[in-house]
């Protein structure tokens, strides 16, 4: 069984930057993701740009050079993919890590699909993006129903229903409404989310305002349809004709897999996972969380731009350790 001083799960910007911070340090490591490089970056919208500024996304200071201030899906797997590529990180791709549990002489063994490992530390960046918050209503597992919006051309001269008031349906509800779909957005709340890009949010107030994009604010999808939609609004239930369902109403944290491999979590709305915020480390010796993940259901406190600097935290606590170890 190949063994190392760490297995990262999770090939993400995060992953990366904790292989990166490994290999910096010279310890033995092996990230292994369940899909490509930056798997979830891959199925962002084909035209998602970030509302960070590219400097924030960088890793381990390798400059992130884009066109525009806030680099675009693409430039962000173009410099991923080179920063991996260049420093020849050790990751294992479409492997998808299935357990960690420690044996009798307090190494993990790490069970994936394909092999087991042995590590003496492992830090868990899975990320969110894998397990989109279900509607919970009749007929959302239709295949014209989807949680993961690509491409506006696709939806030309269709009806389509945007759920959710957040970024990602404000930014699919312009594209496709631009593309010549017919869009009405369905929005729980009473308003356009306030953490909607600055740059963005009047673009689609005023689409919304001049009637060029439908929306019906404190109303709730409650069933769909082959073609059609029924929708609860405060002035009682309506049907709109329907072609397509962009559900995007968010994402969450893989906490079965959290829970199996031991990790507490936090009994509270948000559903944080208990770690110790200066190292990293988890109600389990030398189980590391990094990332995204790291945030529960409150998918809005990390961002790559403040979570980078956990690899930092989590390989400064596995070195100081083996220091104190060696001099012992
Ligand atoms: P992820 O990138 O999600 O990486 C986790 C990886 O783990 C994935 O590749 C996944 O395939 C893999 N994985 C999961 N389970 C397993 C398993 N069992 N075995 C092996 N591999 C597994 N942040 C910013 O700082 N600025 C922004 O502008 C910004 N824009 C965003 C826009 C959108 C649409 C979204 C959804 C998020 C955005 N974020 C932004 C937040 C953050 O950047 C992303 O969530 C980022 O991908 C987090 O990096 P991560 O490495 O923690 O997680």
């Amino acid at each position: 069984m190949e063994q190392f001083d760490i297995v990262i799960v999770g090939g993400g910007p995060i992953g990366i930057a904790c292989g990166l911070e490994a290999k910096k340090q010279g310890l033995s490591y092996l990230i292994v993701e369940k899909g490509c490089i930056v798997n979830s970056l891959y199925y962002y919208p084909v035209n998602m740009q970030f509302f960070s500024s590219a400097d924030l996304l960088e890793l381990d200071n390798i400059p992130f050079i884009s066109t525009e201030k806030k680099p675009r899906r693409n430039e962000a797997l173009e410099y991923y993919r080179r920063v991996a590529t260049s420093n020849e990180l050790k990751i294992n791709l479409f492997e998808t890590v299935i357990d960690a549990k420690k044996d009798e002489s307090d190494h993990f063994v790490i069970t994936t699909n394909k092999a087991n490992y042995k590590a003496s530390n492992v830090i868990i960046a899975t990320g969110f993006y894998d397990i989109p918050n279900l509607l919970h209503i009749k007929g959302e597992d239709l295949p014209k129903v989807t949680h993961y919006y690509n491409d506006p051309h696709f939806y030309a001269g269709m009806d389509v229903v945007v759920v959710g008031a957040s970024n990602s349906s404000v930014d699919a509800a312009l594209e496709c409404y631009r593309k010549g779909a017919n869009v009405t957005m369905v929005i729980r709340d009473g308003e356009i989310s306030s953490h909607v890009k600055y740059w963005v949010k009047p673009d689609i107030e005023n689409r919304i305002k001049e009637g060029s994009i439908k929306a019906l604010f404190n109303s709730n999808l409650t069933e769909i349809k082959e073609d059609s939609v029924l929708v609860n609004t405060p002035n009682g239930d309506i049907t709109l004709k329907n072609d397509f369902v962009l559900a995007l109403t968010g994402y969450k944290p893989n906490f079965d897999f959290l829970k199996q491999l031991g990790i507490e979590i936090a009994n509270t709305e948000s559903l944080t996972p208990i770690y110790n915020p200066e190292t990293m480390e988890t109600n389990i010796p030398n189980l590391y969380l990094a990332g995204v993940v790291c945030g529960g259901l409150n998918t809005h406190t990390w961002f790559i731009e403040n979570s980078r600097e956990h690899a930092l935290h989590i390989i400064s606590h596995v070195i100081s350790k083996y220091r104190f170890s060696s001099s012992n």
